[in-house]
């Protein structure tokens, strides 16, 4: 087991004996990134963008350091990241403003969270669904033979926040691409746990939220090929997007600013920095190595306890989602809670994927660079519990 990373007393919300398995959902913070929030508005605190005192220059420069973090992450450009209130909101500005010739198609699959589905659907797009390999895969062949020319957009979970899994995303891009499609990645759970490269990957854009990676809720990113921005109209209209404003006409700022309308997220941006220095600090290869190793670790041991099912791949990201029989998944997240161990249970946004997996709901446990054996264990000693309980 690799628990060398030995980061949880930098987690100040986690307590001795809690075992917080719910960093899918949303990671705890470590004490760097509280604290420079606390900073933000504790002792830098102004506008961004438009006050003409230093310190709001200050922030400003504060504010746009962040942005060039938030697309180093990526392996992006600063200008191609539009800040927003997070990746559900990112892929909702996709569907809304991102147009293809008149190809009214998506390509989603069987896996995929609300936030990359329901969009689609408000923007009018009909949708087509690949299915998943017997592992919990997106089935890349069958994506392959379904992709066509009607297809404005194919659009993968690079991580699946149920199974883990983990797209084949230069793959999918080769296949986006071949019939002329964008390839958007939902990088929530990827962001987090694995390095990622936007352009080696060939991605054309890429959706992911702060708070799942150690930093501040209310914040998130859209990644996006400056030619692909570029082409997009605003959307929403505001203070912050505009160029000139006249009740005749307005012409507004070039991209990425045209996209972020209104006072942004200023101290959530800081957080995200912080966040993204701390998650770097520590190396995405280590705590991909980490959660991997947690993951193995899980799995052989869910597999002792009777009745378990286990979903998704063997390698999946630090995420594992399993039933047990006769017990509904709710009853064992209230029981693990009285032992400490918290957990995620219900359907994580992803009914179509429950009904493909044929239940209503699962438990789901997911580790961080904070988790370790000892969390496990836990888990482990209170599924006995639960059992003792439902007989
Ligand atoms: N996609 C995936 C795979 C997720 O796990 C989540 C968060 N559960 C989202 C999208 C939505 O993220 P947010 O709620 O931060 O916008």
């Amino acid at each position: 087991m690799n628990s060398a990373l030995a980061v949880r007393d930098q987690f100040p919300a986690i307590p001795p004996g809690w075992h917080y398995l719910d960093s899918a959902a949303t990671a705890q913070k470590p004490q760097s990134v509280i604290d420079a929030i606390t900073r933000a508005y504790g002792h830098d605190y102004a506008t961004v963008h438009r006050g003409v005192y230093e310190r709001s220059a200050a922030m400003t420069a504060s504010f746009e350091a962040a942005r060039a973090a938030t697309a180093s992450l990526i392996g992006g450009e600063e200008h191609e990241v539009v800040f927003t209130r997070g990746a559900t909101e990112a892929i909702n500005l996709v569907a809304q403003r991102y147009r293809n010739g008149d190809r009214k198609r998506v390509l989603l699959s069987q896996l995929e969270h609300h936030s990359n589905i329901v969009p689609w659907q408000l923007a009018g797009y009909d949708i087509d669904v690949v299915p998943l390999t017997e592992d919990g895969r997106i089935d890349l062949d069958a994506a392959e033979r379904m992709a066509s020319d009607e297809h404005a957009i194919v659009a993968f979970a690079h991580v699946s926040n149920v199974l883990g899994s983990i797209l084949d995303a230069r793959r999918a891009a080769a296949i986006a691409h071949k019939v002329g499609a964008r390839l958007l990645l939902d990088g929530c759970q990827a962001a987090p746990r694995l390095p990622v490269d936007v352009a080696a990957i060939g991605a054309d854009f890429y959706a992911f939220s702060a708070h799942k990676i150690y930093g501040p809720t209310g914040i998130g990113a859209l990644w996006a090929r400056k030619d692909l921005l570029d082409a997009m109209p605003p959307w929403q209209g505001g203070g912050a997007m505009i160029d000139r404003v006249t009740f005749e006409k307005t012409t507004y700022l070039p991209a990425p600013s045209r996209f972020e309308a209104g006072t942004p997220h200023i101290a959530g941006a800081v957080g995200f920095h912080a966040a993204i220095d701390w998650t770097r600090d520590i190396g995405l290869d280590a705590l991909h190595a980490h959660e991997s190793a947690l993951v193995t670790e899980a799995r052989a041991a869910l597999r002792t306890v009777p009745g378990v099912t286990l979903f998704g791949p063997e390698d999946s990201a630090g995420i594992v989602s399993f039933a047990l029989d006769g017990v509904h998944p709710h009853d064992i997240g209230t029981i693990l809670d009285d032992h400490g161990v918290a957990v995620r249970a219900g359907h994580h946004c992803a009914q179509p994927l429950m009904d493909y997996l044929g239940v209503p709901a699962t438990a789901r446990a997911s580790f961080a660079a904070h988790s370790d054996a000892s969390d496990i264990e836990a888990l482990v000693k209170g599924l006995h519990a639960v059992k003792r309980i439902f007989g």
